[in-house]
């Protein structure tokens, strides 16, 4: 496993629609683990493949339980969205920036898993905002362009004065 370098807001690839992966191979299974040690690395609770310059639909993300699982998702796809609620995001590829997003609250999901199985994932709450973060990057888009409203540096403040567990959940 290496750490990868998560690119920032005006790298191109970050706004690149990523491709479908067709085969599972080695060069996926070592970018899945990379991406894992690289989302841990920077206190972040989700990365998806063009963060690291692979324009490729794969994203990874916690389950936000307290045995720290992750999710693994490769051409994941959203089936079914329901309720909003807006909510604080952030982005390792945004730095210190955070701002107010609606998302929807309950999603199902879709995806293949690194054995190439179909999975099917029901989410709602801060696990579902943290894979429609990801989804989005997948598609070229960043939380700065669905975000209400951005957090002034005052209301960030107050944010630096949080613990770490509780900003870690806001980055993606
Ligand atoms: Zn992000």
């Amino acid at each position: 496993m290496a750490l990868r370098k998560i690119l920032n807001d005006n790298h191109s690839t970050l706004r690149t629609r990523a491709q479908e992966v067709k085969n599972i191979n080695s060069a996926v299974l070592n970018l899945i683990d990379d991406m894992i040690e690289t989302m841990r690395e920077a206190d972040g609770v989700g990365l998806a493949a063009n963060q690291v310059g692979v324009p490729k639909r794969i994203l990874v993300a916690s389950d936000c339980r307290e045995d720290g699982g992750v999710y693994e998702l490769i051409n994941p796809q959203c089936e079914k969205a329901e309720g909003e609620e807006v909510g604080v995001e952030g982005c390792l590829s945004v730095p210190g920036q955070y701002g107010e997003v609606p998302r929807h609250q309950k999603i199902i999901v879709s995806a293949l898993n690194r054995k190439g199985e179909k999975i099917r994932l029901e989410l709602e709450g801060l696990p579902a905002r943290i894979l429609l973060h990801e989804m989005d990057h997948l598609d070229g888009v960043l939380f700065v362009d669905k975000a209400v409203r951005m957090l002034d540096p005052e209301e960030l403040k107050s944010d630096e004065e949080k613990s770490d567990e509780e900003k870690s959940e806001e980055k993606s």
